[in-house]
């Protein structure tokens, strides 16, 4: 950019930070040498962080952790790895960009998170479910999602292939 005290020297960037979310500033340089002033330059990245739709009406940041700290616990002690946790959250991240430009309803992020967890682990992904229902004011897009929920469940109990220690039945 041209210097704004002399409007004719070129100048190079000295330094440069992120100063707040999504701000960065630039310490610069005047490369004129009868002028050489040093200013400071804030550039702002017009992309708006994208928002999660929820229930409500209400919105919120889309928030990776929250994701990920829900899929974890759905597969602690399950045999899912941690790189398969976050190829799931890569992928609905990746389906969520691609498919709304500002804001998504919790609805599709549920959606995306079951469907791709249902098809890895299905203990994980009934536990999912359970794991959000109980912690509503986390994530509340589960509450729409339980009619696919006892949906997963019936079909579950329904097979008879109750094997594997999570699954045996307590006894009394
Ligand atoms: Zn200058």
């Amino acid at each position: 950019m041209l210097c704004p005290y002399c409007r004719t020297g070129e100048t190079k960037v000295i330094d440069s930070r992120a100063s707040e979310d999504y701000i960065i500033r630039r310490r610069r340089e005047c490369l004129n040498q009868r002028c050489g002033r040093r200013f400071t330059t804030y550039e702002e990245i017009e992309e708006v962080p994208l928002k999660v739709i929820k229930k409500d009406g209400t919105r919120v940041p889309f928030d990776r952790k929250k994701i990920q700290a829900g899929l974890e616990k759905a597969c602690y002690k399950r045999p899912v790895s941690a790189g398969t946790i976050d190829l799931i959250i890569n992928q609905v991240e990746a389906d969520v960009h691609r498919e709304f430009d500002r804001e998504v309803p919790s609805r599709y992020i549920g959606e995306r998170v079951f469907n791709l967890l249902r098809e890895i682990d299905q203990v994980a992904f009934v536990r999912f479910a359970s794991v959000y229902r109980e912690f509503k004011d986390v994530n509340d897009f589960v509450e729409e999602l339980t009619p696919m929920i006892r949906e997963a469940r019936s079909r579950k109990e329904g097979t008879g292939s109750r094997s594997g220690d999570e699954l045996e039945p307590r006894k009394p």
